[in-house]
Order: C-alpha cells, then structure tokens, then sequence
C-alpha cells in the first residue's frame, strides 16, 4: 500500500457534477489499496470571483483581510469534495490549510510555507480516512493570521504535504492532459511533453507557464519528488516532472534529450523605466534597495549605456503588475534622495521564453529566435538569459504571434491533431 497525494484544480471541481466525478476517482484510488490525502482548490473561478468583490468595497484591500476572504474559496471545495465522497459510502474528512499544519511566513498574498506539520492528516489516514486539504493557504508561524500562498499556490501546498507525509508521489490535476510545448489554449499543435526534468520545469514556471506553480517546483525538486501532471477529465498517462532517467534511457536505448522543451508565456509583468538616474556606482543599488524593502520580486533589468554629456542612464526592469503601483510609490517616494529624473510604468508588455537543456550545447538558438521574430515583424524590446532559457519582452498585443512564430521554428509542432483543453479559462 502506498501513499498518494493528489491534487485538483479549480477547473476539475468548477461545479456540482464535477465535484462528484472527483469524487469517484478518489474513490477508486482508495478501494485500490492506496491511503489518499487530496488537495483542491477553490471551485471555478471563485478566486477570481472573491478579488472582484474585495475590490467593489475597497481600493486597496488590506493584506490580512483579502487572504481571509480567498482562503473561504478552497474551504468551500474541500467540505463539498469531503460531502460527495461521504455520499459514494467512503469516509473523508476536510481540513483547513492552517489544520493540516501548513506554516508559512507573515507575507500576505504570498507566503512562504516554512514547516509542515500535518499531525492530523497522518491520524485521519491511519484511521482510514481520506483527507482532504484546503489548499493555497497556511497560518503564520509569528502572527497566527490566515495567510495565501500567492495565485496557484496548491499546487505548491500538495507538493509539501507530500514530501512532509512521505507520499511516493504527487498527482497534480488539471484541464489539459499535462505539460506541454507550449500553451494549447495559444498553441493547438503544442505536443504533451512525456518527462521533463525539475531544472527545465522551474524555468518553465518562472516564465508564466501555469500549469505548476512555481515553488511547487522547487519544493518537488529539493525533496526529489516525482510529480504527474494529468487530466483529470481523462485517464491518459500524463507528464512526469522528475529527474529519474527514463525507463527508456535506462535500458540503453539511447534515447536522445531534445535541445529545446518549450515556449513559456507571461502576460503578468510590468515594466518600470527610472530616467535619468546619475551614472555613478551606488546608484542602481539605492534603487533596487528600495523595490526590495518594498517586498517585491523583480524579473528582467536592463540599464541604458549613459549619454556621455549628461552623465545619466536608464535603468529598467520588469516586475509584477500586482506590484506596480506599489514599487512606483516608494519609487517617487525616493527619488529625491536617488536623484533620478522621473519614472515610466508599461503594462502593455509581454513575455516569451524558450526553454531547453539542450540550449547549453548548442549554438545559434538565439539567432534562430530573433530571426522568427523578425519574420513574423516582432519587435524585441528586452532580453535576458539563463543556462537554459531565452527570455524575451514585446508587445503584449503581439505575444501570441511570438510565441506561435517561435513554437514553429524549433519544430515543435505536432503534426498529429490538437491537444484538447477539456475546461476553464487558463486565468
Ligand atoms: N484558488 C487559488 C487560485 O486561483 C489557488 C489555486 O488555484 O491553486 O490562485
Ligand atoms: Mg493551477
């Protein structure tokens, strides 16, 4: 008998019927003989919904207050799964993330787990119960307040709870049959991607894919943890997030790695240009001191070469839009004390990456990038790299363009029909 954690997104359990056909697939997995401990998410777009409302009543609602209202989302799938499960005659139980023994840092709308202590789910499992955890969502070690793992954080909850039970792997389940190419709601000819190791999966993440939450990752990765993503509306075999070699490549079969895995997207960033900063050492570290003690995570930055006369530069960088307005008020706030001249916001951009291990060996990827972006007359505004990734930022108008032109150029596309969304919005 082994341990399974399984995890269903909002669009597996977006309404009553689906809710009930989860149901029975945990059912199934535990008349199998397997303890099941599941994680879900809020139904829907409920999420979605419950931010909507909190900004009806207020402009800028209070971190504390906001994680309180989206933690009720998964509360409300959690006790509806835990009901449909009663109903088809097996006993399941539901916790919060904060009864599971979720643990997280003080940071609302973004938490950090930092211990995972899930006392309650082991005994609820030892008395043959299947539990059911809230996902998204932890209490603070310091403050005790409710706190939210930032947007598709249960994945990332489902992953720690795995690695803290011991489980021998986690099921991740979603709308599309698994990982792909790219996304086939952009991209109909993207191809399932069979095994992908942990390395590419975080640089995918981290470029917009959204299909795995990004600390979901690297928790799986520090814990070597096999990850399955699947569809929950199929039972095709999905994609395995691990860096176990292939049974394939085991044996000797040479099985040869691709040079690149797929074309990322992220329509979630902004970008902020400090004109005029004096071009003296010191100066860019005063204004990313700022952004820092703003709590704020940065993408890209780029700095202009300094016209000479002026003896003044540019410095831009990328960041979330939800962090905009927030980084441009302690911005204005410094600038006196920086001395730059002003500051610009763009929210109008979008991002593109490709992604591949094989990208370390292989020169020219880069040329062969930029030249299907000139064909397709897509202009680049920035770049940056990694061992492994190419990022680079257009127009958000033209992001879908880019990532088709590019997805064409390495070869990506499938010849063998579309890959099939069975549900949701992709938001
Ligand atoms: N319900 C939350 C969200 O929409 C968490 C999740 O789905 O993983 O972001
Ligand atoms: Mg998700």
């Amino acid at each position: 008998m082994s341990l399974v954690v399984q995890k269903y997104g909002g669009s597996s359990v977006a309404d009553a019927e689906s809710v009930k056909r989860v149901a029975r697939r945990i059912v199934d997995t535990r008349k199998q003989g397997h303890d099941v401990c599941v994680v879900v998410s809020a139904m829907g777009d409920t999420t979605d919904d419950l931010i909507e409302l909190a900004e009806q009543v207020s402009p800028l609602p209070p971190g504390r207050e906001l994680d309180m209202l989206l933690t009720a989302g998964e509360r409300i799938s959690m006790a509806v799964l835990a009901m449909a499960i009663a109903a088809l005659g097996q006993e399941a139980r539901s916790f919060t993330g904060s009864q599971a023994g979720v643990i997280t840092d003080s940071v609302h709308g973004k938490a950090r787990i930092i211990d995972v202590t899930p006392g309650r789910i082991r005994a609820a499992l030892d008395e043959g119960h299947i539990a059911i955890v809230a996902g998204f969502q932890g209490v603070s070690q310091d403050t005790k307040d409710i706190t939210t793992l930032g947007r598709g954080g249960s994945d990332t909850t489902a992953v720690a709870l795995a690695a803290a039970l011991g489980a021998d792997v986690c099921e991740i389940y979603t709308d599309v049959d698994g990982i792909f190419t790219a996304d086939p709601r952009i991209v109909p000819s993207a191809q399932q991607i069979a095994r992908i190791s942990s390395e590419e999966m975080l640089e995918m993440a981290a470029s917009g894919a959204k299909v795995l939450h990004l600390r979901c990752v690297e928790y799986a990765r520090r814990f070597s943890l096999p990850v399955h993503v699947r569809s929950s509306f199929s039972h095709r075999e999905g994609t395995w997030v691990t860096d176990q070699p292939a049974p394939e490549a085991v044996e000797g079969a040479g099985v040869e790695q691709p040079i690149i895995s797929g074309v990322a997207h992220d329509r979630s960033e902004a970008k902020i240009t400090v004109v005029g900063v004096p071009d003296k050492p010191g100066k860019a570290a005063e204004i990313f001191q700022v952004v820092a003690a703003a709590e704020i995570n940065l993408d890209m930055i780029v700095q202009n070469v300094s016209a000479a006369v002026s003896g003044l530069t540019d410095i831009s960088f990328t960041l979330p839009k939800t962090d905009g307005q927030t980084a441009m008020n302690a911005l204005n706030r410094a600038q006196e004390q920086i001395g730059f001249e002003s500051l610009r916001y763009d929210d109008q951009i979008g991002k593109v990456s490709l992604i591949g291990a094989g990208m370390r060996s292989h020169p020219g990827v880069s040329a062969q990038m930029f030249a299907a972006l000139a064909e397709a007359g897509i202009n680049i505004e920035m770049i940056s790299t990694s061992e492994i990734r190419l990022s680079l930022v257009t127009r958000a108008e033209r992001l879908d363009d880019a990532v088709r032109a590019i997805h064409t150029a390495f070869g990506l596309d499938s010849a063998a029909g579309e890959a099939v969304v069975y549900g949701g919005t992709g938001r």
